[in-house]
């Protein structure tokens, strides 16, 4: 059956300035650079890889919390970068964030109600009581009770504090959610708690979810695809099961033989050196300087994107 394209995003580049620290003047960070991607109506697509590899802007960028360098972003048809205030105002209704740290996104001075009823407020011409019946309803569908409406984040648990952001993030019905590491601020014994219930609501609801994670076994267990990140390129891309089951690029291989519930065999591939900068990318292949099986052409040429089982960026596969 042929997938619907929520989202697609096209030759996607994003970069912004910093500042150099202790040596003066600005450099320009290369987050994000020609990221060309699908977002399927209906499931969980993850993207994945270090932590400085770009996958938190390009959320930021799919939600314009970050403006595009280039490229385009066309949800439902409709590319994002053209939009004006008003039209954009409208998209942000449809696509919600959920935050890595539920003891910063929920303001402490706030009743659980009236976070949960402001989204409404501000993008709604809703009736009181409409507005409470949607708050109550989904405050129900994450799991919570709704006397936790009368009380503050603070009287919750890490793990209640993110469903409740949850609710948050559905109380506009978005057609999709960003969430960006929604359980790595967690306790273990809690993550499991609010990954079943991203879970359920993908397959009750049918929401599309786009999960920034560096977690390989959260991706295992939720994600229905996933693409993997690398100084801001995706280098490889494809189901989850057919990517867990025979990665083909050196640094997914890397990232798969670190997770112990994974990599049966028990040889862990170690990288040499750290990412790069995304202030200097490397010339070629951006992973040549760390990869396993680098060749000579690697350090000047840059590896097309290839088909194979699932997609791949690599000059192993040529
Ligand atoms: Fe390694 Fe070369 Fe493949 Fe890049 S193109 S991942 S350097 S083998």
């Amino acid at each position: 059956m042929q997938e619907k394209n929520l989202v697609k995003i096209k030759d996607l580049f994003v970069e912004y300035k910093t500042n150099k620290g202790i040596l003066g003047g600005k450099q320009t960070i290369h987050a994000v650079n020609g990221v060309s991607l699908d977002i399927h109506k209906g499931e969980i697509l993850a993207i994945a890889g270090e932590s400085g590899c770009g996958k938190s802007t390009l959320a930021k960028a799919l939600i314009k919390l970050e403006p595009a360098k280039s490229g385009e972003i066309l949800v439902n048809g409709k590319d994002i970068l053209q939009l004006n205030k008003n039209d954009l105002k409208e998209f942000r209704k449809h696509a919600q964030m959920v935050f890595q740290n539920p003891y910063a996104s929920l303001n402490p001075k706030m009743k659980i109600l009236d976070i949960l009823k402001e989204p409404l407020e501000i993008n709604t011409n809703f009736s009181k009581e409409k507005i409470e019946e949607i708050v109550k309803e989904k405050i129900k569908l994450v799991g919570l009770d709704e006397t936790c409406l009368q009380l503050f984040p603070h009287e919750f648990s890490g793990g209640q504090r993110q469903r409740i952001a949850i609710a948050r993030a559905l109380v506009l019905n978005p057609e999709f959610i960003l969430a960006d590491e929604p359980v790595s601020a967690l306790d273990v014994s809690i993550q499991a708690q609010v990954i079943n219930l991203l879970k359920e609501l993908k397959e009750k609801y049918n929401l599309t979810i786009v999960l920034i994670t560096h977690d390989m076994s959260v991706i295992q267990y939720l994600a229905d695809r996933v693409a993997i990140m690398y100084l801001g390129e995706i280098v490889e891309s494809g189901k989850t099961s057919d990517i867990f089951a025979s990665p083909l690029h050196p640094y997914t291989k890397a990232l798969l033989s670190s997770v112990p519930q994974i990599n049966k065999s028990g040889k862990k591939i170690i990288l040499k050196g750290d990412l790069p900068s995304p202030a200097s990318l490397p010339q070629g292949c951006k992973f040549h300087t760390r990869c396993p099986n680098v060749m000579e052409k690697c350090k000047s040429c840059i590896p097309e994107e290839k088909g194979i089982s699932h997609k791949v960026k690599c000059f192993l596969y040529d």
